[in-house]
């Protein structure tokens, strides 16, 4: 048995407790979701400097599963699941990019982009879902009647839930929007041999189905709903800390579609500054799509009032949710952390996404939303020059190759390329060659001036 404890309470704050192997996503008594909480107290009788020691020794290191970015930090994750029931892919570790060019362009030159899409699946899903997948087969292995997991997707929860039930041996099921993922995302499912259903709604369609089929409690529900998820995930903003040497950035910016994600990292702060390894916390931005923008709305009058809207189609299809399952909980967050919320449209997002990928980058449209905002609140100095900023990258740009071409072919109804880059067609002739070869290199020197 492990020293450590964690358990499933209510964000409300109502008395119960329940075990993490327990089959509940919402609170009986007042029916609002769950949160893992841990036995702080056991936590803190290891000092902060220990802590800190601890994770740098397992950092990208060989001994399983401790080298994964999430399980070296296991104590604080789940702490008492057995190791041979983890169901890892060595996730995370994914690199700090210093966005040197890019950051120059506007300004900041302490920018960095935290690649969460340099995964096994592409996007930063697999943090929380070799957490859940690893809880779910432990729950199996000790005589749990669980027939499969599912999930509601907007495409990278079920590339990642349909990979870690594969690795696992556990049948998978993912409930789609049709025509609203991308060909990758949707091939990924396919090819780890889930059932994939491709339903006539939206999001918020797929998600109200699976959450009247996992009433059934033989299919368990894998949707961030389930904070199993957030623990995992909440390993980010440890590891970016981890990365600059633990020292706390001024401003991280995330793309929030749901809000899991944002809440997780609000968690993963706090949970650093209460056992001491942290001093301060960073200022938190997330960054909406214009289309799909309930938070930003709720913002705007400071989180008085919330009302889900229809989302409207967006090139960043991972935040199309226009009534977010983790609302309380991110709002919750942005008050401690002094957070603001801003949004991006189309035309921002794709050609903010360009323009930072001819400094080297190869963005999603997710991360083309933050850094869109990330350039938005540049511009207001809400985030100053001299400040440290991460933003988070969530999704690896191949998963969304056929958007970013019809981008450059200008293709896409409603935007106009601010930095389209067209293939040139010539006949085999080396003058001619020569010759595009010389404009070209003189429109790139002109652009650099
Ligand atoms: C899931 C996802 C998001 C949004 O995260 P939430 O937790 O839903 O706010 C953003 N970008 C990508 C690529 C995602 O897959
Ligand atoms: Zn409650």
């Amino acid at each position: 048995m492990s020293e450590y404890s964690a358990w499933f309470e209510c964000i409300n704050g109502c008395p119960q407790r329940f075990s993490l192997f327990e089959i509940i996503y919402r609170c009986p008594s007042c029916g609002d979701l769950l949160d893992v909480q841990h036995d702080m107290d056991a936590l803190r009788r290891r000092s902060a400097a220990a802590w800190m020691k601890l994770f740098d020794e397992r950092y990208r290191r060989n001994d399983f599963p401790y080298g994964s970015g999430v399980w070296g930090k296991k104590e604080w994750v789940v702490p008492f699941i057995a190791n041979e029931n983890i169901v890892s892919t060595y996730e995370g570790g994914t690199n700090l990019l210093w966005a040197e060019r890019y950051g120059k362009m506007l300004g900041v030159e302490d920018l960095w982009v935290k690649q969460c899409g340099n995964s096994h699946t592409g996007s930063f899903k697999d943090l929380g879902m070799t957490v859940l997948v690893s809880v779910v087969k432990q729950m199996i292995a000790e005589g749990q009647n669980i027939a499969a997991i599912a999930c509601a997707s907007t495409g990278d929860t079920s590339a990642a839930l349909a990979n870690y039930c594969a690795a696992a041996g556990i049948p998978a099921v993912v409930l789609l929007p049709r025509n609203k993922v991308s060909p990758a995302q949707l091939v990924q499912p396919i090819a780890n041999g889930a059932l994939v259903v491709s339903l006539d709604t939206d999001f918020d369609g797929c998600m109200a189905l699976v959450q009247e089929i996992t009433k059934e409690k033989t299919v368990y529900l894998a949707n961030s709903m389930n904070s199993l998820r957030l623990e995992g995930q909440k390993t980010v903003a440890i590891e970016l800390v981890q990365q600059f040497d633990w020292e706390v950035p001024d401003w991280v910016v995330i793309p929030g579609g749901n809000l899991g994600n944002v809440s997780a990292l609000g968690k993963g702060f706090l949970m650093m500054k209460e056992l001491g390894l942290i001093q301060k916390l960073p200022r938190i931005a997330v960054a909406q799509a214009a289309n799909a923008n309930p938070l930003y709305l709720s913002y705007l009058n400071n989180f008085r009032t919330f009302t889900p809207v229809q989302a409207k189609k967006t090139l960043a299809s991972a935040i199309q949710i226009g009534n977010p399952v983790s609302y309380k909980r991110a709002v919750k967050v942005l008050q401690q952390f002094d957070g603001v919320v801003e949004q991006a449209t189309e035309s921002e997002l794709a050609d903010e996404a360009a323009l930072a990928d001819r400094t080297g980058m190869f963005n999603c449209p997710h991360t083309g939303v933050a850094l869109a905002v990330f350039r938005k609140l540049v511009e207001r100095k809400v985030i100053r020059s001299n400040q440290r900023v991460v933003v988070i990258s969530t999704a690896h740009g191949l998963k969304f190759s056929e958007q970013k071409t019809a981008y450059h072919l200008g293709k896409i109804p409603d935007v106009q390329p601010k930095y389209a880059n067209h293939p040139l067609e010539l006949p085999p002739d080396a003058r001619k060659v020569v010759d595009a070869i010389r404009r070209f290199a003189d429109k790139v020197r002109l652009m650099e001036a």
